[in-house]
């Protein structure tokens, strides 16, 4: 059963470029409430472990390379079917393959340096919310 929310970071590429405003305005347009929120810099040990799935793949070190690269905004976002809808909003992982009107096709970079993250799973919403966050930041 789908729950109501999923949890994005707004990537270093996407602040760098000072797009934090924009995409915190298309998420909250798009009926998403934001549960919590901050302003925060990954250690190479919190990327290493957040994107674990990952570390067999070529990419893998210069995604930690990058995701430690300058601050993130890390936020729970809430709305019905959360999950399946953020991804729908940001768009493929690929700008190149984003349709019009997601986050990615407006903002991303490259494939790498794709501008947002969305959860892909209520399971994995869940586990990477209280992986950045303290019981007393989640409203
Ligand atoms: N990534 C990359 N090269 C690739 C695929 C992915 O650098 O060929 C990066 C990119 O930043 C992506 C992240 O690794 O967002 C996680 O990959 P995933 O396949 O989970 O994509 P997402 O769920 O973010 O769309
Ligand atoms: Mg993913």
């Amino acid at each position: 059963m789908a729950t109501n929310r999923t949890f994005t970071m707004l990537k270093p590429d996407a602040i760098e470029n000072g797009h934090m405003g924009k995409i915190i305005d298309m998420i909250i347009n798009a009926g998403f409430s934001i549960k919590a929120m901050k302003y925060t810099q990954l250690s190479e040990a919190q990327a290493k472990e957040f994107y674990a799935v990952h570390a067999e793949r070529p990419f893998y070190g210069e995604l930690v390379e990058y995701m430690t690269s300058g601050p993130i905004v890390a936020a729970i976002l809430e709305k019905d079917n959360a999950v399946a809808d953020f991804r729908t909003l940001i768009g493929a992982t690929n700008p190149a393959e984003a349709a019009e009107g997601t986050i990615r096709k407006a903002y991303a970079e490259s494939i790498g340096r794709n501008a947002v993250h969305g959860s892909d799973s209520d399971e994995n919403a869940a586990n990477e919310g209280v992986f950045h966050f303290a019981a007393n930041e989640i409203f």
